[in-house]
């Protein structure tokens, strides 16, 4: 499942990706965190990146084309993804496209989290984000549960602020989005992709209507992680005997099985002995093995 969550800062696009990657075991590609992280690592990219994202501004297209371009050669990205944060304005989703179409992996929908401006204002403010293992929160919404840890350290989250999460820069980022990202849902809508859902409101029922929104693609994906995990030797799933299965179980079926399995083992026993020695493979000549 190819996917693009689109919404303005603070929608809650981040929070319900983290969801999903869980659900569905395909990543999370937010360019967001990639550009954060290449600043916390000082590279030549998060130099060049910082002063746009320090005002709040759309950091240039062919950086995070780069980034992407690269990111979505990783194997890991073969049976889907889901991109948080991009594209950001007309250029990249044009250059998306015509990404995904080279690689022959064209997208299976764009979900819109459609949430009030004042609603979007409320909610940055109570973010944060774990300095160790980056997982985000809402002070307001989903705060950490008082017996969580990180899965990093073990000890309690320590939660940060974005320093971009401030008043000024908050109010440029929205600016931002109505101007050059808001044009991208007329341009999924055009293409049959787009799919809205009401993302205000309590965090899980937020993923229910994305679950919802995904359909089929969603529910294929998560049959196929149970069926991986299986295979993989995970504990077996214990159904609940319904009256048919027990029935094909029934005590007589289960004694004429296990007949049957002996004869077909004494069967090709003798098959094998035969094939052994001399004279059997003279007398099994011309019959079909
Ligand atoms: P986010 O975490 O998605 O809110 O992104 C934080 C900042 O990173 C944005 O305000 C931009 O400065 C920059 N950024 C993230 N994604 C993109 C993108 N696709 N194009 C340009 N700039 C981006």
């Amino acid at each position: 499942m190819r996917i693009v969550l689109l919404g303005a800062p603070g929608s809650g696009k981040g929070t319900q990706a983290q969801r999903l990657v869980e659900r569905a075991g395909i990543p999370q590609i937010s360019t967001g965190d990639l550009l954060r992280a290449a600043v916390a690592r000082g590279t030549e990219l998060g130099r060049q990146a910082r002063e746009a994202m320090d005002g709040g501004r759309l950091v240039e297209d062919s950086l995070v084309l780069g980034m992407i371009r690269e990111r979505l050669g990783e194997p890991d990205t073969r049976r889907g993804f889901i991109l948080d944060g991009f594209p950001r304005n007309l250029a990249q989703a044009h250059a998306l496209e015509r990404l995904l179409e080279a690689l022959q992996q064209p997208l299976d929908a764009v979900v819109q989290f459609d949430v009030e401006p004042r609603e979007l204002v409320r909610r940055i403010s109570g973010r944060r984000s774990c300095a160790d293992c980056g997982r985000v929160f809402n002070m307001l919404t989903s705060p950490p549960a008082s017996s969580e840890s990180c899965p990093r350290t073990g000890a309690p989250h320590r939660l940060m602020q974005r320093p971009d999460d401030n008043e000024a820069t908050v109010a440029e980022r929205l600016r931002v989005y109505d101007e050059k990202t808001r044009p991208l849902i007329d341009f999924y809508r055009a293409r049959g992709l787009l799919r809205v859902i009401d993302a205000a409101g309590d965090v899980d029922e937020v993923t229910r209507r994305l679950a919802r929104a995904l359909g089929a693609p969603l529910r294929a994906l998560r049959g196929a992680k149970r069926r991986a995990h299986k295979g993989a030797g995970a504990r077996p799933t214990h159904h609940k005997p319904t009256r048919k299965r027990a029935a094909r179980q029934s005590p007589g079926k289960i004694a004429r099985r296990k007949r049957a399995v002996a004869r077909k083992g004494r069967a090709v026993g003798r098959g094998k002995a035969r094939r052994a020695t001399p004279a059997g493979r003279g007398r099994l000549k011309g019959r079909p093995r």
